[in-house]
């Protein structure tokens, strides 16, 4: 369940991703690379006539361009085109002789289209003489440069200023050539038996260009062209200015070259008349891809472990690397960012919580089987003393024919002893059972003043050996909720180290007290004491300080550690205060049974 989650979260983050500006441009150089890789080469159906630097040159410049024009049409006439589209814009008077001349070759050019071109808001015609030349109305010549690269992928076929719309230059140039109209739906724009994908909702219906290689359509300089009568005739002929120093439409193509507007116009129009159309995948579909590949990365690592699941892996994301260009043989356009990017987020996402959820299982199962060793290396050290003393007891009696007296002592220790023994293996079992969360504890009351003073009970021997003073300052008149015998142990704990670690001849002073609400048990020794270092790590299984080494005491280091865990069972903690050679204080501090508080106060 929180694996999928994870997943999906990846999944989430790499679509967002996906739509920021520089996974756009990460999008492009894709959509670069594989157009570089899959270029289009059909036999060209337009030629590019152009007025190039030599042209310039030899009729002496810009300001007879309109000569230059005349001279070039009359020319392109006589091959026989299908089609002249000009895209040089004959929107301003110039000179009346030079613009009479020019409307008489317009006049002689049949088939013929002229640009508008928009430079503010309103769209500039071609002047009226030009225009009453031919039937077609003004197409527009405006390209449409990626605004993160100025990569010019894509052409807008149409143009709309107040409603005023315009079809393109290379679109009215097909329609022109098949002598059919272009009719248009929400969807697409047909022209006789070809459909072009290009929906009204995407602003200026784009048209992406299949560039074909540079070289493939003939440009004609217009001094050459009566050279190249063949290049042109029956072509759709575009005819415009590819001279450096006047060229206004420069643009870069895919494949990285420079290339005059008049030939993306005649690229335009060969990916229309060759309806070798390319349609974006909807969002749809992305994410479908997206979703399909983070779910092969969930079960990838679901499934499988280890290196199958990474060489797989590698194997998707090269597929998500792939996808696009698939896509692409398709003509259909996927973007790349998304898929790679998910691809990448799924994988790795799936790869680490697989690989943290292994660990921490594996860290947990460790954890236990160590703990579990502890735990019995602690019953069987704590067992040792009462089976010795049962040992040593029962081979007495059984040796020696001793008095009446000296038997019962005997079997009495026996007794205590075993009873002892067994309440050593219940309290095993329950701390394991407790560490395991298998336990419930018991949540019984009993009298805080009975617990107190059967642990001192039990405690008083031991201490009388070592001629240590135990005493009761304070026994709170008070019950507790929780588990009699944990707490026994806990206690019974506390007492036995503050005997174990004071010399003789010292007090240990326990006291039960209600203060602030909290029930506190206290066992205040004046042994051997600990530094705030060592009090730090008390609590910890197997710590022992070197103070207590050198005492000659024995110990496991492990009593504490479990007095903590049934403390914190019963919702408390423990309070050490200690000084070095001074003596320490160890506090249970219990929430009081709300009813015994009451009662007292
Ligand atoms: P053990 O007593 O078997 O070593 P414990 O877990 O009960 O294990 O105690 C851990 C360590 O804490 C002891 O080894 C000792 O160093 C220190 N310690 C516990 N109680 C006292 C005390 N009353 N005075 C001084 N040191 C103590």
């Amino acid at each position: 369940m929180r694996y999928s989650a994870v997943v999906a979260g990846c999944l989430a983050v790499g679509m967002a991703v996906s739509w920021l500006s520089f996974a756009r441009r990460i999008d492009n150089t894709q959509y670069d690379r594989i157009v570089s890789k899959y270029r289009p080469d059909w036999e060209p159906n337009s030629a590019v006539v152009a007025i190039d630097e030599q042209t310039l040159r030899e009729r002496h410049g810009v300001p007879n361009a309109r000569e230059i024009l005349s001279e070039a049409l009359d020319k392109i006439a006589a091959a026989g085109p299908s089609v002249v589209a000009i895209d040089v814009i004959l929107s301003d008077e110039v000179d009346a002789g030079k613009d009479a001349r020019l409307e008489a070759s317009l006049r002689d050019t049949p088939r013929l289209i002229l640009p508008c071109d928009l430079p503010g808001s309103d769209w500039e015609d071609p002047l009226p003489r030009f225009q009453s030349t031919t039937r077609e109305p003004p197409a527009h010549v405006e390209l449409m440069p990626n605004p993160l690269d100025g990569v010019t992928r894509q052409i807008p076929l149409e143009r709309a200023v107040h409603s005023d719309r315009r079809w393109a230059l290379s679109l009215r140039a097909l329609a022109l050539s098949r002598g059919r109209p272009i009719v248009e739906s929400p969807l697409d724009v047909q022209v006789g038996d070809i459909l072009i994908p290009a929906r009204r909702a995407d602003p200026g219906r784009p048209l992406y260009i299949r560039y074909l290689p540079a070289g493939r359509i003939p440009v004609v300089s217009v001094l050459d062209i009566d050279q190249h009568r063949d290049a042109i005739r029956g072509k759709a002929v575009f005819l415009g200015v590819t001279a450096l120093s006047y060229s206004r439409d420069r643009l870069t193509n895919p494949y990285g070259e420079t290339v005059p507007g008049v030939l993306a116009h005649a690229q335009a129009f060969e990916t229309l008349s060759h309806a070798q159309f390319l349609t974006e995948a909807g969002d749809g579909i992305v994410l479908l891809a997206a979703i399909g590949l983070a779910a092969a990365a969930a079960l990838i690592f679901g499934l499988l472990s280890g290196w199958p699941a990474y060489v797989l892996a590698a194997g998707l994301l090269g597929f998500a690397h792939y996808l696009p260009e698939l896509f692409y043989r398709n003509n259909v356009l996927l973007p790349y960012f998304a898929p790679v990017a998910v691809g990448f987020l799924s994988v790795g996402g799936a790869a680490s919580y697989q690989h943290f959820f292994v660990r921490r299982q594996l860290r947990r199962s460790e954890s236990e089987r160590s703990r579990y060793q502890q735990a019995i290396h602690w019953a069987a050290h704590e067992m040792r003393t009462p089976l010795t003393a049962i040992q040593g007891s029962s081979e007495i009696m059984a040796r020696y024919n001793l008095p009446e007296e000296k038997r019962n002592q005997l079997s009495t220790m026996i007794n205590s002893e075993s009873k002892r023994l067994s309440r050593i293996i219940q309290t095993f079992l329950d701390v394991e059972r407790l560490a395991d969360g298998q336990m419930e504890m018991k949540r019984e009351p009993f009298a805080a003043a009975d617990l107190v003073s059967s642990c001192m009970a039990r405690v008083a021997p031991l201490a009388e050996r070592k001629q240590i003073e135990m005493t009761l300052e304070r026994s709170a008149d008070t019950s507790m909720v929780g588990d009699r015998e944990l707490m026994e142990y806990a206690l019974y704990n506390l007492l036995t180290n503050a005997v174990k670690y004071s010399p003789a001849g010292t007090h240990v002073r326990v006291s039960s007290e209600i203060h602030n609400g909290d029930l506190r048990l206290a066992v205040a020794d004046q042994g051997i004491g600990m530094d705030s270092k060592e009090i730090k790590n008390i609590f910890q299984k197997f710590y022992r300080t070197k103070r207590a080494e050198a005492s000659g005491e024995v110990g496991t280091g492990i009593g504490l550690s479990i007095v903590e865990q049934i403390v914190a069972h019963h919702g408390g903690r423990i309070d050490v205060t200690s000084e070095p050679g001074k003596g320490s204080c160890f506090t249970i501090v219990l929430k009081a049974h709300a009813e015994a508080a009451d009662r007292r106060g």
